[in-house]
């Protein structure tokens, strides 16, 4: 089945379910996976609520419908190919069901602006929680919202525990999502201290912290896509980025980093993006959870097509406004939680990340999670 290679095409996807990846998607995994029957969903009501969340995934060049698709895709293929799910040790049902449903909605009817720009124009999000995580906490609270109603309640046959473990999973996932959170994820010994035994029982609270890593690294899981995938998310990205930089401009704002359209945006600062951020935490990631090396794999074939443009278009790399001292605003940035101990990891895990870097990061997940762009 597609879903389970590394490498999947989501825009392919959109074409071929006309327009309807994630509902199409999430339906076969959840039927695949047999979580369906497992906990009793109704099939009716399910498929009444992927298609309302589909629906409210809003025509954003990046945060769209088919990134979702993508995310959903790559927590799949991590937990069932990667075998984090088997390193989990717990319920590999309840965890499945848990990451399948917070990258189901996790940029449920995202603005296609960052938390920042919802916080500095007073926007009645930023307003509703408090300039906390405006954006993660209504992708949560929408999306549960849809379950008031009896047509799209699909848990109404579902043990009542497990209802509570799955919506507190969700909501610590999706949550996860806002870099300025996952920047203060504490950091758990104890998976560290597995290593590669590729088995283990982790308590609810390590369970709980894996999870939150699988969604950011699927979060940003085209960057270990083909290379025409890849570049075309980056595109992607790079237009919302723009566009949001237009509405500063017309607010009479500063315009936020990356975000200039008259300037270079992500398309490039790709190489020193990769350097520095992306390929430091993967590496890390995958020391503890071997299983997900071709992610790894694909992401420095990808930083070397970047690398190599860089050098074509006469940069340096990385890439200039990538060096320098750590951002006294955020502080060192502290790298996926499980992988402090790790061999390749620990240097990485404690090594200051520029103010550059942290901000290009954020742009990076732009929507769902990420907190400078976001
Ligand atoms: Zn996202």
């Amino acid at each position: 089945m597609a879903e389970d290679g590394w490498l999947f095409d989501a825009f392919q996807l959109a074409e071929v379910s006309q327009g309807r990846p994630l509902s199409t998607l999430a339906f076969a995994l959840l039927r695949r996976m047999h979580l369906i029957a497992h906990f009793q969903l109704s099939e009716a009501r399910l498929a009444r609520f992927l298609c309302a969340i589909e629906d409210g995934y809003p025509s954003n060049p990046y945060h769209c419908r088919t990134h979702a698709a993508d995310v959903l895709r790559t927590v799949h293929c991590m937990m069932t190919r990667g075998k984090v799910g088997k390193m989990l040790g717990g319920d590999q049902r309840v965890d499945l069901l848990a990451v399948y449903l917070s990258a189901l909605i996790h940029d449920f009817e995202h603005k296609g602006v960052n938390n920042q720009y919802l916080i500095t124009t007073g926007d009645e999000l930023a307003l509703r929680y408090n300039d906390h995580s405006p954006m993660e906490n209504h992708h949560i609270a929408a999306a549960f919202q849809l379950m008031l109603h009896d047509e799209t309640n699909f848990f109404t046959n579902t043990n009542s525990k497990v209802r509570e473990v799955i919506r507190r999973y969700v909501i610590e996932l999706v949550l996860a999502t806002d870099m300025k959170q996952a920047g203060s994820l504490p950091t758990p010994p104890p998976l560290a201290n597995m290593g590669n035994k590729g088995q283990g029982v982790m308590d609810d609270d390590l369970r709980l912290l894996t999870l939150q890593m699988v969604m950011k690294v699927s979060d940003l899981g085209h960057l270990a896509h083909a290379k025409d995938v890849h570049r075309r998310w980056v595109q992607l990205l790079e237009e919302e980025l723009f566009r949001q930089g237009d509405l500063e401009v017309a607010a009479g704002l500063p315009v936020s980093p990356l975000m200039d359209r008259t300037k270079a945006g992500v398309t490039r600062s790709q190489a020193g993006f990769f350097s520095l951020v992306c390929l430091p935490q993967l590496q890390a990631f995958t020391t503890v959870f071997s299983g997900c090396q071709p992610m790894l794999d694909q992401a420095r074939e990808n930083n070397q097509m970047w690398l190599e443009e860089a050098r074509l278009q006469g940069e340096a790399s990385p890439a200039p406004g990538l060096s320098g001292s750590p951002s006294r605003r955020y502080g060192p940035v502290v790298l996926p939680p499980m992988l402090s101990k790790a061999d390749d990891g620990e240097e990485a895990a404690t090594a200051p990340v520029t103010p550059a870097v942290v901000e290009r990061a954020e742009g990076e997940e732009a929507g769902a999670a990420e907190g400078q762009r976001k």
